[in-house]
């Protein structure tokens, strides 16, 4: 039985027309899954669809196996941790999380119960008693979520939630919020528009555009084998650059782009001869290198000249100018000090030895 089960669901608004399109999805139970993809393209609209809170044109939606398109969202077996919270101001962290069951009118000793369990789970029992004025947002979000899984839902929605977090506590946030997925076992769905966010929690991730699920895998899968120039510059960073089939091999062409001539695998896909086709190539699967460490002329290698090197921790980002509109980006690990000060500087000519295997080539000339 499918936890989650959309069928060919399609949603309409009079000013920004069809946002959801005939979108067709499984989602197994107790599986951690994203919808990410730009804002605007239709992930909220979805989200809410599940809930309840929006109704669908055309197609249905399951949850649990029982068809609950035209159910309430009260009555469905979902629960939504919104990107605001939306805790009351005037209740303490205890009547928060067990306001619900208040309204649902429970015994009040089941009640406390089972807000100690939640608030135990989350990591706030000693809060209990704070106004949600009194809190921080990393603890705001975590009364948000005892809320939402107090109940224990079959399925819990999660819009955005640690978006109001800054940086460092949005990482804590997401190792606690994978760590609460593994302990409840319920089967969560997260919605957003951070990719690093996405690939760090996610078992899978399906990538929307425009109201439609372009690729739908593993964030490994998606990181590897991206189906589309969009998903590859989406997910991560991609370095796109147009070429031409100079070659074909049994399952790899011969590519030439700007000065290079790559031998890159076609996983599957029709690459003829002369094609114009469009690479995409890892910044950190490239490696600068100084023109005289190799012989002009070298296959696999782009030519150009350092723009910049930006600092970002333990990693060097590089921009390099291949005459090209967009500079191409280069990461490199710094795994010492000494290797700081080792870099080529700006305005260097340098040569970019990029690993092969990890191309993707796609059909047709992309703008990123
Ligand atoms: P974001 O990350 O910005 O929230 P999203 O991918 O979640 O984006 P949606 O919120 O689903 O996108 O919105 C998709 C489109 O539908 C947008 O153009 C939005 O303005 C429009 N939209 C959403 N809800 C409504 C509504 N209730 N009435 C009219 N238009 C709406």
């Amino acid at each position: 039985m499918n936890a989650i089960s959309l069928t060919h669901l399609t949603k309409s608004f009079p000013t920004a027309g069809r946002v959801v399109d005939d979108l067709t999805l499984r989602v197994r139970q107790g599986e951690f899954i994203t919808l990410l993809g730009p804002s605007g393209c239709g992930k909220t609209t979805t989200l809410r669809l599940i809930a309840g809170f929006e109704f669908p044109d055309s197609g249905s939606v399951s949850v649990a196996g029982t068809d609950v398109t035209d159910v309430p969202p009260y009555r469905r077996p979902v629960n939504t941790v919104f990107q605001d919270y939306a805790l009351f101001p005037h209740m303490n962290v205890e009547q928060n999380v067990g306001y619900g069951m208040w309204v649902a009118r429970l015994p009040k000793r089941e009640i406390s119960e089972r807000v100690a369990a939640a608030l135990q789970m989350v990591g706030l029992s000693e809060k209990a008693a704070a106004r949600p004025s009194e809190l921080s947002g990393g603890q705001k979000q975590r009364v948000a979520l005892a809320r939402a899984i107090v109940r224990r839902p079959k399925v819990l929605l999660l819009d955005e939630p640690l978006s109001a977090l800054d940086a460092k506590l949005r990482e804590a946030m997401q190792v606690e919020l994978r760590h609460l997925h593994r302990k409840l076992g319920i089967t969560f769905l997260l919605v957003t528009h951070d990719q690093s966010e996405a690939m760090v929690m996610s078992d899978r991730i399906l990538i929307m555009e425009a109201g439609k699920v372009v690729q739908d895998g593993s964030p490994l899968d998606l990181y590897d084998s991206p189906a589309s120039p969009y998903v590859a510059d989406f997910l991560g960073t991609s370095n796109l650059i147009p070429g031409n089939v100079h070659a074909t091999e049994l399952d790899s062409i011969r590519v030439k782009a700007v000065d290079a001539l790559f031998r890159v695998r076609t996983r599957g896909r029709s690459l003829p001869t002369s094609a114009n086709v469009t690479l995409a190539i890892r910044p950190e699967k490239t490696e600068v290198i100084a023109p005289e460490s190799s012989p002009v002329g070298t296959p696999a290698q782009l030519t150009g000249r350092i723009i910049e090197h930006f600092f970002h921790g333990g990693m060097l980002r590089t921009a390099i100018d291949i005459g090209l509109p967009l500079p191409f980006l280069v990461d490199t690990q710094i795994k010492s000090a000494a290797m700081q000060g080792q870099q080529l500087p700006p305005g260097s000519p340098c040569r970019l030895r990029v690993d092969e295997d990890s191309i993707v080539a796609f059909a047709g000339s992309h703008r990123p």
